[in-house]
């Protein structure tokens, strides 16, 4: 009866907000063989009548590429597949089922959560969100307190965790959720700031890094993707800024930092899901983060948290080139991808993001780096696809453990190499 009655208001909110549905929608995994097919495959993304959402790009022959393709094209991309030899197979035979699923626990955690106590291991709105943001600074009034840092296009606070023992301190900046669509990281970030402030006295590890750095952390870098991703489409990723001139909404704001911007791996097509914007930090979110990095003066770290893929890279995406501190970046990353591996067993791939994933133009991390931030590191979590950005929520407290544990490898090396 009660699950009835929460599929019953779920659905009926579903239907007062209007949501977007994905009923029979499926998620394809598909390993080119060759150059010629990833050029196929890219093809048929242009073909904007066939909507496909590439959640993977295919980029190297043999590596899995995976798309979402809507129901009622799906008859004419496994078509075409298979006239052009491509081999696939279904990753996610219906994208609502899971979706119904996610919806129907957030519904069910909501009701347990009325006795008061915040449940980590849940994906929660932006509201429920701040209000625990709020409650992390009650709970811990000498040691964190919360910054705004500017206002998201819809007029959203950002809001950043300060987690700070006094002082004028070097600091760390740790963001997620640039990216909509990507609720594990939101929520990792939330378990994060939770965890920092109870372990300050008594893991000596991370005792000893507040002794010595303040952390910023901004645990809904786009606030307005991430209401629209619960209220009207779950695979939403960009902003929701208008552009002129077009009827498509919103920006990647992880194509429009001020790093290699408007080069390789970044769209000019307002309607593309990797679109650029108009110029540099045209995204209030992203110059936002710019003021206040520079303003701040003493950033050592910057760390972006995405999904999905299990994959820690550093600088560059724009070029292919090695920086300058390539060695000590990948010794770095290597070391936390091991930490880890060590929880659950969660394999990384590590490297520079143009070798790992592709060349992309615009990223946080390379406007980061080349303003002066050595230690500059993007995250993907889990997983390499299986659930993709539809991550079961009984993989948040997993996810956030052993992705704690790379963190604090990266942040003990800040702590020990001043500079
Ligand atoms: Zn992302």
């Amino acid at each position: 009866m009660t699950m009835r009655l929460i599929l019953f208001f779920g659905a009926l909110l579903g239907h007062i907000y209007c949501r977007e549905t994905f009923v029979g929608d499926q998620v394809l995994e598909i390993v080119p063989s060759n150059e010629e097919q990833i050029k196929n495959l890219l093809e048929l993304e242009a073909e904007e009548h066939l909507q496909l959402d590439f959640w993977k790009y295919p980029t190297t022959p043999g590596k899995t590429a995976h798309v979402r393709v809507p129901f009622v094209n799906l008859q004419a991309v496994k078509v075409f597949m298979e006239s052009q030899g491509i081999s696939y197979s279904t990753m996610i035979a219906d994208v609502q089922v899971l979706l119904d699923k996610e919806r129907e626990e957030m519904l069910f955690n909501q009701r347990r959560e009325r006795n008061g106590n915040f449940n980590f291991g849940a994906y929660h709105t932006l509201e429920e969100i701040s209000q625990e943001i709020d409650n992390l600074v009650a709970e811990h009034p000498g040691l964190v307190s919360k910054v705004n840092i500017g206002s998201s296009f819809e007029k959203r606070p950002m809001n950043v965790l300060k987690f700070s023992t006094g002082g004028d301190k070097p600091a760390i900046w740790l963001d997620a959720g640039i990216h909509a669509r990507e609720w594990v990281t939101q929520a990792t970030a939330l378990w994060t700031a939770n965890k920092i402030a109870s372990d300050y006295g008594n893991d000596p590890s991370i005792t000893s890094i507040l002794d010595t750095l303040d952390i910023f952390l901004l645990p809904v870098t786009n606030p307005d993707g991430y209401v629209f991703s619960h209220t009207q489409n779950r695979m939403w990723r960009k902003t929701r800024s208008n552009v002129s001139g077009s009827s498509c909404v919103g920006v990647d704001a992880n194509r429009n930092w001020d790093a290699g911007f408007g080069g390789p791996g970044a769209s000019d097509d307002p309607c593309s899901d990797s679109y650029r914007g108009c110029s540099a930090n045209s995204e209030v979110e992203v110059k936002s983060i710019v003021d206040f990095i520079k303003s701040h003066g003493k950033v050592k770290a910057f760390i972006t948290l995405h999904s999905y893929s299990q994959l820690l890279m550093f600088p560059y995406g724009y070029t292919c080139t090695n920086s300058a501190n390539f060695d000590e970046l990948n010794e770095v990353a290597q070391k936390a991808a091991q930490s880890v591996k060590s929880l659950h067993g969660t394999e990384y791939e590590v490297g520079p993001i143009c070798s790992v994933i592709y060349q992309a133009s615009g990223g946080s991390i390379d406007w980061s780096y080349d303003y002066g931030v050595k230690y500059s590191f993007a995250f993907e979590l889990r997983d390499t696809g299986q659930h993709g950005f539809l991550l079961p929520a009984s993989q948040i407290l997993p996810t956030a453990e052993e992705t704690w544990l790379g963190l604090k490898t990266i942040l003990e090396h800040v702590r020990d190499h001043p500079y």
